[in-house]
């Protein structure tokens, strides 16, 4: 199954089961401050959870475009390392305002794996909270799971929250297990973030907003939201274990080896840069252009990642905004708002390369000399510093390379020189870049929410001007 043929099967059967098929919000959330970029299927309907606004349907179903690079839910550090996990990806869902509750969602779920897929259960695991009896019981005792592929796990996974605040409860997931030659133990056990048992579906019995002093107060109504990787689906229905092997992935992770002259397929650096391309297209599709604060520097990070991840394969020249057009090919059919914008994303990615092309090179010459002479495992403070201010080296990157060769990066040596520059800037001058260095990793900020349209006008204008 392909995975344009998976999104229309989930959609068409919660349609089927009385569900509202709603298209994707974008990336950036509208009018939610707390939250960087919309992380789950549920984040455009988290006011109708709340009670704070109705709908005139009770029950929904999405393909929801993610991204998971910042905040509470962050996996950005993943990207190269796992077989599951992407920056951007898509998140499929049912959801029930105030409708159906445990038992159906549940119903519901192993239905569509194990009669519409044709999924062998003895494939399937499944967690409850471990406080959550009643979840349990319907597993084991209503739809006859075996005990042996279930666990009660803790609120570290099996509590699900948006972010720091809102929505949230516990969760029940169903894992698929790739088989023995893949290294990792099931859930719940000591190696369970191996990539054998891959989590792909969670569904959320959501009953609580958690405020900001952490108080859960309970929902009007109980509620379910349920998240399932595309991609993870995709890769169980195309027999492959890696994400980065399925359809979606394939033209693109070719086009990277294309433009890089990397013949390995596998490699892990065309893996970041098919993945940081998806990501960094649909921030800009969604109104965020490169910056040095808050979503504007998640993307200026991202992109300079790729663009390193390319230099590291030996391509010095730009490449990254020319895999634009595949990416187009792949997801443009699913959303029409990506061919809207290709120029656009086009021009702002190459924009932001040819100004980090200036001086990537000489950054790296820095760093491999720092390296070479190094006394130990921890690059300093001082030279990441350097490389921030001097080469545009986001601390991240400077930390990805770092990793790569099995090192550190002194990050409160670094944080000091920050600082110390910050007192600067404060006694040269009082109004000189306020905020201009601002280091803003995971920090959500300030930002005014707009929708759609306006997003776009804004892109629109930009490059107008
Ligand atoms: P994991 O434990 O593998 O990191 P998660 O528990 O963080 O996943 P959830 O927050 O429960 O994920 O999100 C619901 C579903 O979305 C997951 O079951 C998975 O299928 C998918 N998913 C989550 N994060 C990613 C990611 N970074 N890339 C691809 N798919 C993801
Ligand atoms: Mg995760
Ligand atoms: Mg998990
Ligand atoms: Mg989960």
């Amino acid at each position: 199954m392909t995975s344009a043929e998976l999104r229309k099967a989930f959609l068409d059967f919660f349609v089927k089961q009385g569900h509202t098929a709603v298209h994707s919000s974008p990336v950036v959330p509208g009018n939610d401050p707390t939250l960087l970029f919309t992380n789950a299927g549920m984040v455009q309907f988290k006011e109708t959870f709340l009670g704070q606004e109705t709908r005139d349907y009770s029950r929904a179903t999405s393909v929801q475009r993610c991204i998971r690079a910042g905040g509470k839910h962050n996996d950005l550090e993943n990207v190269g390392y796992t077989a599951r996990h992407h920056t951007f990806f898509e998140m499929l869902g049912n959801f029930s305002f105030g409708d159906y509750f445990k038992r159906e969602a549940i119903q519901y779920a192993w239905q569509f794996l194990t009669e519409e897929l044709g999924l062998p259960e003895d494939k399937l695991w499944v967690t409850v909270f471990e406080e959550d009896q009643e979840a349990e019981d319907i597993w084991l005792k209503d739809m006859g799971v075996s005990a042996e592929r279930f666990s009660r796990c803790g609120a570290k996974d099996n509590f699900w929250s948006m972010g720091d605040t809102g929505p949230c409860g516990p969760c029940s997931e169903i894992f698929y297990d790739h088989g023995p030659d893949v290294a990792g133990g099931p859930p719940g056990s000591p190696d369970e973030d191996g990539d054998r048992y891959i989590e792909i579906w969670n569904l959320v019995f959501m009953q609580f907003d958690r405020s900001e002093d952490g108080t859960l107060t309970p929902l009007p109504k109980p509620s379910v939201d349920t998240g399932m990787g595309l991609e993870r689906l995709a890769a169980v229905m195309q027999k492959v274990h890696n994400n980065y092997d399925i359809d979606l992935f394939q033209a693109i992770v070719a086009k990277a080896a294309e433009l890089t002259g990397e013949k390995d397929l596998t490699n892990s650096s065309l893996r970041v840069i098919a993945d940081h391309i998806r990501s960094c297209a649909f921030m800009i599709v969604d109104g965020v252009l490169p910056s040095n604060e808050g979503r504007g520097y998640v993307l200026r990070r991202i992109i300079r990642r790729a663009i390193r991840h390319g230099y590291k394969l030996g391509q010095k020249d730009v490449f990254f905004y020319r895999l634009v057009p595949t990416l187009v090919e792949q997801m443009g059919e699913a959303y029409p708002e990506l061919v809207k914008e290709q120029a656009n994303v086009e021009r702002a990615l190459k924009l932001e390369e040819e100004r980090f092309a200036e001086t990537l090179e000489n950054g790296m010459k820095i760093l491999e000399d720092d390296i070479a002479q190094l006394n130990g495992k921890v690059i300093s403070g001082s030279t990441a510093f350097k490389l921030y201010d001097t080469y545009g080296f986001p601390l991240d990157l400077t930390a990805d390379v770092a990793r790569e060769r099995q090192l550190s990066v002194d990050e409160a040596g670094f944080e000091k020189e920050m600082e110390a520059q910050r007192a600067r800037a404060r006694s040269a001058s009082n109004f000189a870049s306020q905020g201009q260095h601002k280091v803003d990793y995971n920090e959500p900020t300030e930002f005014a929410g707009y929708h759609q349209d306006e997003a776009n006008a804004k892109v629109m204008a930009i490059f107008a001007g």
